[in-house]
């Protein structure tokens, strides 16, 4: 069968800007749909993958490095990866000659035939995305899932079978190059200060998320946790059928809590599904995302039972929240995705004990002084790192007691001294990892060797220090 997209795409020159993971995928697709592909990178072919090679061979022909003068000539669709900024001047040249660009969601939309459930927000898409995944492949459909998670969605959907469902994790940068992304279900978690680095005010970030609803219509549905006030507001102007999720209060045709319940109002009646202690994943933003899971599994008709089950196993993803070991009854806990400050607000929340909490890092230009209330109730110790650890230490100063270190295995050994039996060890930067990683999991996976370090030392006889 040829679908809508392998028609369009066949024999037009594309252009596929950026070749990271969502470039790669992008590629593979334009050639399975008949595309002649240009694909360019600032990058030059040493630091790309080897697999250029494997794509020159297939007829794709590559511009690394430099952008030449021409490039643009003779493109009829530019396909641009989610971490070029919209303003590149190559993404400006092809809108002023009237060459569409779009992203990699909006291409791998185009070329599938499935159903698609999509989730956004600030915090939690990715953990709420896996958990949907979770929650359909228990009902025995097809599912592909994709996004920021694991592969990009344009391979994840190769071979899905059209009764199949797609559950895709979709950032504001994928949402900026849509088109006619429509889906079906469409989830929205909450709307929180993040990457005023790269939007010109946070009004443009709201602006790009809600790009979620824009082709919807009637027939389609918008779950939003309406605990969220500026999701909330935005309810009104949302063409799909909104069904809200709340953890505060009932909310009419949605899923909430009562009681210690949660509980489901979807497709009228209303049906206790199980206790909110019970839920696999911890803490009150996590409660969030279980809801919204819910909810967008039913909509796509998973049985509540199923569903029941599949809460109440799930557990944390790596790097989100991930208990890593507990040493001498001091639990360590592994949150390097907590790049921002609503992320951490929430980690901080999650334990009811003391915390000695590791933060900093490249600062991404939000404010600290949030972290103010979660943290004088729950902090016993901050150890700040990282080139965010001043300004870090200017806002909190005076709220806990705060100490520097030079390096994670400063910071973990710092913490291990300062952790008395029953308390948790946080990892939860509040900060983008570039300034001494290569990314939040390599972060991340530094922090669990330097704790299986700690481990390996509190293991060995005669040391000092055994707390009692
Ligand atoms: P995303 O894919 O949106 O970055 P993740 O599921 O990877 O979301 O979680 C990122 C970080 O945000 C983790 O530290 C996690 O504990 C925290 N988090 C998850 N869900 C929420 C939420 N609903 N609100 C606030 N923080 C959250």
């Amino acid at each position: 069968m040829v679908t809508r997209a392998q028609r369009e795409l066949a024999g037009k020159r594309v252009l596929v800007v950026g070749l990271a993971r969502s470039g790669k995928a992008a590629i593979d697709l334009l050639l399975r749909s008949g595309s002649r592909v240009v694909a360019a990178d600032r990058r030059g072919q040493v630091e790309l993958c080897l697999s250029c090679e494997g794509w020159r061979e297939r007829g794709v022909e590559l511009v690394l490095g430099e952008h030449p003068p021409g490039l643009m000539n003779g493109i009829d669709l530019v396909v641009a990866s989610p971490g070029v900024p919209l303003t590149a001047p190559l993404l400006s040249e092809a809108r002023e000659r009237g060459v569409p660009v779009i992203g990699e969601l909006e291409l791998a939309y185009s070329r599938s035939d499935a159903e698609w459930v999509a989730v956004t927000g600030t915090n939690g898409k990715t953990t709420t995305t896996a958990l949907i995944g979770e929650l359909v492949r228990s009902s025995g459909r097809h599912v592909a899932v994709g996004g920021n998670i694991g592969a990009a969605i344009s391979g994840e959907i190769a071979g899905l079978p059209s009764d199949g469902l797609v559950v895709a994790e979709v950032s504001s940068f994928q949402l900026d190059t849509i088109d006619t992304f429509r889906p079906h279900v469409g989830v929205v978690l909450n709307i929180t200060e993040d990457h005023l680095d790269r939007y010109d005010s946070y009004q443009d970030y709201i602006a790009a998320k809600f790009r979620m609803f824009e082709n919807q219509t009637s027939g389609d549905y918008a779950v939003l946790n309406v605990d969220d006030e500026l999701l909330e507001a935005a309810a009104d102007e949302i063409p799909g059928l909104v069904v809200p999720v709340s953890r505060f209060r009932e909310v009419d045709g949605g899923v909430f809590v009562r009681d210690g319940q949660i509980v489901s109002q979807i497709g009228g009646g209303e049906i206790e599904i199980m206790p909110v202690s019970e839920l696999g994943l911890p803490g009150p933003h996590n409660l969030w995302n279980s809801l919204a899971a819910l909810a967008a599994a039913l909509l796509v008709d998973i049985d509540f039972v199923d569903a029941s089950d599949v809460l109440r196993t799930f557990r944390s993803l790596e790097h989100r929240l991930e208990d890593v070991a507990e040493i001498d009854g001091v639990r360590y806990v592994n949150d390097s995705k907590a790049t921002n400050v609503d992320s951490v607000k929430y980690a901080l929340m999650s334990y009811g004990v003391p915390i000695i909490w590791i933060a900093g890092g490249k600062d991404k230009g939000s404010s600290f002084e949030l972290l103010k209330e979660p943290a004088a109730r729950s902090v016993r110790e901050a150890i700040f790192i990282g080139e965010a650890a001043a300004k870090m230490t200017a806002a909190l100063e005076g709220t806990v007691p705060v100490t520097l270190a030079e390096s994670l295995r400063e910071a973990v050994e710092l913490a291990g001294t300062m952790a008395e039996r029953g308390d948790v060890v946080l990892l939860s930067p509040a900060c983008a990892s570039f300034d001494m990683f290569e990314d939040f999991e390599d972060r991340g996976r530094r922090f669990k060797d330097e704790v299986a370090r700690l481990k390996n030392a509190a293991a060995t006889p005669g040391r000092k220090g055994n707390k009692t």
